[in-house]
């Protein structure tokens, strides 16, 4: 492809969208591109702003949760940054991965083979399948819960069914009010692509409520630029549910018709359009509503006009 076919003159035909509320953004990003900041105590998170990663220093070593290749070699900067700071060691030691999916884990192998990997039973079968060096099955797997014990720190894994994908995992710290789940909420913002490209979606919907059957304080969702909190979860709620009611509502208010008339044999051409049709009409209110409140709550419908 030559320069012009991608020359910046096409950037002015691309759609305007509201405006990022200032509440779903995060702290700056320093020089490299990175944030390290505390969650509690010896429990600390790390963004580039579209990615989290978080890691627990203890005693005997380091706990990374996730590794996301955005992140790449600034995790272990990361860790190095704080485990000076805090004078403890700046080894490795476990890696625990929320899911299988490369751009949460495809950092892993930038760490020590000798690192003990920890997941789901069914994270290991699809890290098998997928055979990709730069995330390595795990080693410990778990088919419900797993109490991770290292240094003196607690970590209750657990795996409440397929949601987002077949085995992603709830990470609860409950002596660091915390919890780490991805790819299910994105504190401040909407789900991007149909429900962060669920695989679940009655799972997906569910999951937000099993979370908040956990103490916590503070959120660890796998995206965006900063840690969300239970309001987080239960706007994120009102917003599905709200997408729900919608869609329901115009399922029966949208004659269906017309299209079939228009297309004539081509079915898929009237249930297509149809479907569109459905899609816009049950987004505009929802739109509506969360414009300004939910960073990105336009970009999911249909393109603006311009
Ligand atoms: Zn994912």
């Amino acid at each position: 492809m030559t320069t012009a076919a991608t020359g910046a003159s096409s950037a002015l035909d691309l759609p305007d969208y509201a405006p990022v509320p200032p509440s779903s953004l995060g702290p700056a990003l320093n020089d490299q591109g990175y944030y390290v900041g505390r969650v509690e105590r010896n429990l600390y998170w790390v963004t580039d702003g579209t990615y989290q990663s978080a890691f627990l220093t203890t005693r005997d070593g380091v706990v990374l949760f996730d590794a996301p290749p955005t992140i790449g070699h600034n995790l272990r900067r990361a860790v190095d940054e704080i485990a000076a700071a805090e004078g403890v060691t700046n080894s490795v030691t476990h890696l625990v991965y929320s899911h299988h999916h490369d751009d949460h884990a495809g950092a892993s192998s930038l760490f020590d083979s000798d690192v003990v990997r920890i997941g789901h039973e069914e994270t290991r079968q699809l890290l098998l399948r997928d055979n990709n060096a730069t995330r390595p099955a795990p080693e410990v797997t778990f088919q419900d819960r797993y109490t991770l014990e290292v240094g003196g720190e607690r970590v209750e894994l657990a795996w409440h069914g397929p949601n987002h994908s077949p085995d992603n995992i709830f990470i609860h710290f409950p002596d660091h009010d915390a919890l780490m789940l991805v790819d299910i909420v994105n504190p401040g913002w909407v789900p991007i692509n149909n429900l962060n490209l669920s695989e679940d979606v009655p799972g997906y919907i569910q999951a937000p409520a099993t979370a908040l059957g956990y103490p916590w304080k503070h959120f660890i969702g796998g995206h965006l630029g900063r840690l969300g909190n239970r309001d987080d979860i239960q706007v994120h709620q009102q917003y599905i549910a709200d997408i729900e009611a919608s869609a329901r509502q115009v399922l029966t208010t949208v004659d269906p018709t017309r299209y079939f008339v228009k297309y004539g044999p081509n079915v898929w051409a009237a249930v297509r359009t149809y479907f569109v049709e459905l899609a816009n009409r049950a987004a505009a209110p929802v739109i509506a509503k969360y414009t300004g409140v939910l960073a990105a709550a336009d970009v999911e419908g249909p393109p603006p006009r311009s």
